[in-house]
């Protein structure tokens, strides 16, 4: 195979494509993110947000896991998703030494959102209401009259199936007496609960049991944000009192079940798409960002934009607006975790 990068550099150790590499294909080399030579040895892995990603529109693929293109300041809904997921670990980890771990990550998330969020004029913090929302549905959900198992949560699975390397976040496995997983449980915090239906979520619940063998059910726990209007004169405490009875009031329109059995699932034929979509990515790869096409149908999705549209737009990217990762300087595994 030729090369394909610019600025290879042949390593002694056979087991690096390039002497830039680091761990799970990232590229060391200030002008890279991904390793071109990597994914092209087919050693790249795949998880359910590259490829939700790249089924949304292949140049949001590219900006984001190719070049590691990131917004300067990232949009809210982002990070209070990734706040969310902790705080429901730390409602459902059976391990109490992780517990502690997941009370430290939130309290960390929640230190670095005030700095981002404090007026450097004024030193005010002006937090969010999407933070607020989050924090009114953790403090009613343990309250309400519905399973809420602990288990393991936050786990890390990966797996070569066939030719390609899935890689997974669990939000939650409950395990069985010979330490195999049997139930799988993802949170799901969403303005429009109802996208979740067995056919949206095919290619994530494929994902899962192909990597946990014995599981037979995945349970796709959605809860709404909280969307109601103020009314006249309210204070935000007033307003938050009404979100919390509201939830309790009316809990299944919050927070819904879908669970869908194996069973239910081809995933001879699920695993086939997946595969399609990794060797499709692998002989884009080699034709650069012209074979990752513009898909405006996906510049609005999943109640957001995306956030290369001002690039889209402009044809420009902006140096004040975004930031190029740089692998010499992030957490390889955190930046896993970024992408689940
Ligand atoms: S703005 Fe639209 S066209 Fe551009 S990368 Fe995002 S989804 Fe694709």
């Amino acid at each position: 195979m030729n090369i394909l990068c610019q600025d290879y550099i042949k390593s002694e150790n056979t087991s690096k494509p390039c002497l830039y590499h680091v761990e799970r294909g990232y590229c060391s080399h200030k002008e890279h993110f991904a390793c071109i030579e990597h994914i092209r040895r087919k050693e790249t892995q795949i998880s359910h947000s590259k490829l939700s990603t790249y089924k949304r529109c292949r140049r949001c693929y590219y900006y984001t896991y190719i070049l590691g293109l990131q917004r300067k300041v990232p949009q809210i809904n982002m990070e209070v998703g990734n706040l969310f997921h902790i705080e429901m670990s730390i409602l459902h980890e059976i391990d109490t030494v992780l517990v502690k771990k997941y009370q430290n990550d939130s309290i960390d998330y929640r230190t670095d959102l005030v700095k981002k969020y404090r007026n450097i004029e004024t030193s005010e913090v002006n937090l969010p209401k999407e933070l607020r929302n989050i924090d009114t549905m953790i403090e009613v959900y343990p309250t309400l009259n519905m399973k809420k198992p602990k288990a393991l949560a936050e786990r890390w699975a990966s797996a070569a199936i066939n030719d390609i390397h899935i890689l997974a976040k669990l939000d939650l496995q409950i395990e069985n007496e010979n330490r195999e997983t049997e139930i799988i449980y993802d949170w799901k915090w969403s303005g429009n609960p109802d996208f979740y239906t067995h056919f949206t979520t095919r290619h994530q619940a494929a994902m899962y049991f192909l990597l946990k063998e014995k599981a037979q059910s995945i349970t796709f726990r959605c809860f709404r944000k909280p969307a109601l209007k103020y009314k006249h004169k309210e204070t935000e405490d007033q307003y938050y009192h009404r979100v919390k009875e509201d939830i309790n009031d009316r809990p299944k329109y919050y927070i819904n079940d879908k669970t869908f059995y194996r069973s239910e699932y081809d995933l001879d034929e699920l695993l086939d798409e997946i595969t399609f979509f990794c060797n499709e990515i692998l002989e884009n790869i080699e034709h650069g960002i012209k074979a990752f096409p513009q898909e405006d149908s996906g510049c609005w999705a999943y109640s957001s934009w995306c956030d290369y549209l001002p690039i889209c737009q402009s044809k420009v990217i902006s140096d004040t607006l975004y930031e190029k990762k740089s692998v010499g300087e992030i957490d390889v595994k955190k930046e896993d975790e970024n992408i689940l």
